[in-house]
């Protein structure tokens, strides 16, 4: 049985007659834990990048006599700078995906146009790694949703794909699709992920050890962002991986009909 937590307010209005207002605050209680949680975790985050900003801006402002230095400090300091920047969007963006917001552009979604942006986002750090991203499967599919949260969302899994990869390796982005239901894969074939590491990935901030020494600039957040997203559209993730030999995220999403004017859509003037 769960224990559930109440409070209860007593108003006296005559001396025969009271009333007791009882309500759940389990529910209020879990959120606020929650947040609490969240805000402690984010400013322990933030202190890293904020030390080695401070830390840097000092170091330039001693090596002011030797220009190759503060060059090299600049470097890593514009670096960490936009560390920070990419930490503070995405809290932003989970906390919004957490909050009981709506989804403020729901529309009829392309999965095409989605699957295109979220490989395109990714372009640089893949020709950066020689990584090859393949675009396979059904084309023509349709969810109803937020194109911009699902674009990110496929995005950080083509990310992980091409940051958890050797170089030179194929990254896959495989699209399945019927009348009710759209899955979109993103499979790689590097490091893979430990069974017992395999639900806690999904937590904010959670990153495997072998992440951590491989990847130094990530976040930790970018698959929190990705389950939200998606229960946020009714959807689901599912993990395969296996240590050494690589793994596939799929994302599952309830599928609508194309619009009408779907066809000529991309030939239609803006
Ligand atoms: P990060 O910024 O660390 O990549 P994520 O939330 O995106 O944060 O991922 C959490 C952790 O899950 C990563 O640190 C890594 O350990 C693991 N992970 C995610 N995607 C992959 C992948 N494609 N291959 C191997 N490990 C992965």
């Amino acid at each position: 049985a769960e224990l559930r937590l109440v409070t209860a307010r007593v108003s006296v209005i005559t001396p025969r007659l009271s009333l007791i207002v009882i309500r759940d605050i389990t529910e209020h209680e879990r959120v606020e834990e929650m947040r609490r949680d969240f805000l402690s975790n984010t400013s322990h985050e933030l202190k890293t990048p904020v030390g080695a900003i401070t830390l840097l801006a000092e170091a330039i402002d001693s090596a002011a006599d030797d220009p190759a230095q503060v060059r090299n400090f600049a470097g890593r300091l514009s670096a960490e700078a936009a560390r920070l920047g990419q930490l503070t969007s995405r809290i932003m963006n989970l906390s919004r995906l957490q909050s009981a917001d709506d989804l403020t552009e729901l529309r009829d979604v392309s999965v095409d146009e989605v699957v295109a942006a979220a490989i395109e986002s990714q372009s640089i750090a893949a020709d950066a790694a020689g990584i090859a991203i393949v675009r396979g499967g059904a084309r023509g599919a349709y969810v109803r949703g937020d194109v911009q949260v699902l674009t990110e969302a496929v995005g950080n899994l083509v990310a992980n794909a091409v940051a958890y990869s050797p170089r030179g390796a194929q990254v896959g982005v495989g699209v399945r699709a019927d009348a009710a239901v759209v899955e979109i894969a993103v499979t790689d074939r590097g490091i893979g992920i430990p069974e017992e590491e395999q639900n806690r990935i999904f937590e904010r901030f959670y990153r495997a050890d072998q992440a951590r020494s491989r990847r130094t600039g990530g976040t930790g957040l970018g698959l929190s962002i990705v389950k939200h997203a998606i229960q946020r559209h009714g959807g689901e993730v599912e993990l395969w991986s296996r240590p050494g030999r690589g793994s596939t995220f799929t994302v599952r999403l309830s599928a609508i009909p194309a619009p009408p004017m779907a066809e000529h859509a991309g030939r239609r003037k803006k």
